[in-house]
């Protein structure tokens, strides 16, 4: 089983009941709903598909809404696309012109005001840059870099200038709270900034009374570096998104980046998730390239807690294949982690508390016993978290009685989450414990497992037991 979890992105290709069920039965731990393509019905038509398969199979898959973010993007063009040609000059408007080969207007009318002579614009993925040449009066005048096609709609990037656009549209609001309303489980912040914009959401969350949405900051461009630590303090999570942070900064520093962003967050014991790209050849082929496998291995031996699949189950051809190709991929590289030097991280690491300590001895004796599983009996999901960090071996099984809580724990690395009736009493959560280890991991007789927690149930707030079974 693997316990590396994987996010994959609802698109075109798997919009379908049956196609999400098969993502769901190849290794799908949370869905993403990403609003930079999609509308607020489509939100609530996957949400709503997730619980009626979650009721069908069993199952606590989640859901995450990834926010358009602050954007900057093409106006209405002739036929909705356009070719630029390398070397050919273009005027770029901020009031709206029909767009055409020679000038394009954009959404954003302080364009002007913010851009310098020499500033690069990309468009397309990076693949279309334009450099500003000149500042007319109501105009850029801007060379073509690298020729190629624009799509009105497209994200404009605007490289190395922080533009004046308030980090939550009304629209990113609205679909937050929509999404809050829906009790969808995740909320990714596109384009961060800094650590102010997520405590922009938090405030915004509190206002409205939902006390359950996680908060995962997609980290994409230059200034969101400059203020990760602060970032890291108040997110539940970060997302390396790979993709604009390799529009943004030069594609080679994105391994140096996502590697210091996974040690960070582990080291502050956050959720970290890489996206984008991690099998992008699989939108073609029923095979992802060798070079594409050790991507996926090394993020695994890095100690990441998620994958993210966008392109691959959104447009590609082959979604399912992608998903089950990716949990061999996952499942054969936990067997190379260095799990007793991440376990030694989080201990140095770790606030020197009771439930440290406890997670700590569980883990390693965990690891030394070569226990079937850990099984944490939680309310809110701490114990389990913490258990996570420490990075055992084996499965961690999470139970408790609040649904939110067991969907908050899908992205945590190596946590099984499952629903349970609500008892007080420990004998009755022991015997619970056992039945549901064998059940969910099909242990045989003679199987040992560890029980850990904070009893009285739901009255202490740290971890202070640990027992060992045999079943
Ligand atoms: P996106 O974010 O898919 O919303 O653009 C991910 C990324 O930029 O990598
Ligand atoms: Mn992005």
């Amino acid at each position: 089983m693997k316990k590396t979890k994987v996010i994959a992105t609802i698109g075109p290709a798997t919009k379908d009941k049956e196609k999400i069920k098969e993502l769901i039965l190849n290794g799908m731990d949370v869905a993403r709903i990403n609003m930079s393509h999609a509308n607020q019905e489509f939100l609530k038509y996957v949400v709503d598909t997730i619980n009626e398969l979650n009721k069908e199979l069993n199952t606590f898959v989640s859901t995450m809404l990834d926010t358009e973010g602050p954007s900057v993007r093409v106006g209405h063009l002739e036929g909705g696309h356009a070719y630029l040609t390398k070397g050919d000059k273009i005027r770029i408007y901020e009031q709206e012109v029909l767009g055409n080969n020679t000038r394009f207007s954009v959404c954003y009318n302080h364009l002007l005001e913010s851009v310098k002579v020499n500033t690069t614009l990309k468009i397309n993925d990076g693949l279309v840059e334009l450099l500003v040449l000149e500042k007319g009066h109501d105009y850029l005048l801007c060379e073509v870099i690298e020729g190629g096609l624009i799509e009105e709609g497209k994200r404009v990037n605007v490289i190395g200038i922080h533009l004046g656009l308030p980090f939550l549209s009304e629209r990113d609001k609205a679909d937050i709270l929509y999404a809050s309303q829906l009790h969808v489980d995740f909320v990714a912040l596109s384009f961060v900034s800094t650590h102010e914009d997520v405590l922009e959401v938090n405030d915004l969350l509190i206002d409205s009374e939902d006390a359950h949405m996680t908060i995962l900051s997609k980290i994409e461009n230059a200034y969101a570096l400059e203020d990760l630590d602060e970032i890291i303090k108040v997110s539940d999570g970060i997302i390396v998104a790979r993709g604009d942070l390799g529009v943004e900064l030069p594609l080679e520093k994105i391994p140096g980046i996502q590697k210091q962003i996974i040690s960070k967050c582990h080291h502050a014991s956050k959720v970290s998730i890489v996206a984008t790209e991690m099998m992008a050849s699989m939108e073609e082929k029923t095979r992802p390239t060798r070079a594409e496998v050790s991507d996926i291995a090394n993020a695994v031996l890095e100690g990441v807690d998620c994958m993210l699949l966008a392109g691959e189950t959104t447009v590609g051809r082959y979604p399912t294949e992608s998903l089950s190709m990716m949990t061999r991929i996952i499942e054969s590289a936990e067997e190379d982690i260095d799990y007793y030097a991440l376990l030694d991280q989080a201990m140095r690491t770790e606030k020197q508390d009771t439930t440290c300590s406890l997670a700590y001895s569980v883990v390693e004796c965990a690891n030394r016993l070569k226990v079937a599983t850990i099984v944490t009996p939680t309310m809110s999901g701490y114990t389990s978290k913490k258990i996570s960090r420490f990075r055992p071996t084996c499965p961690i099984l999470a139970m408790s009685p609040d649904m939110e809580t067991v969907k908050s724990l899908t992205i945590y690395y190596g946590v099984y989450p499952i629903l349970i009736e609500n008892t007080k009493s420990f004998d009755k959560m022991m015997e619970l414990s056992k039945n549901k280890a064998t059940q969910m991991f099909e242990l045989a007789k003679g199987s040992r497992i560890i029980i850990t927690g904070g009893y009285p149930f739901k009255e202490v707030k740290h971890t202070n037991f640990m027992k060992i079974e045999d079943l």
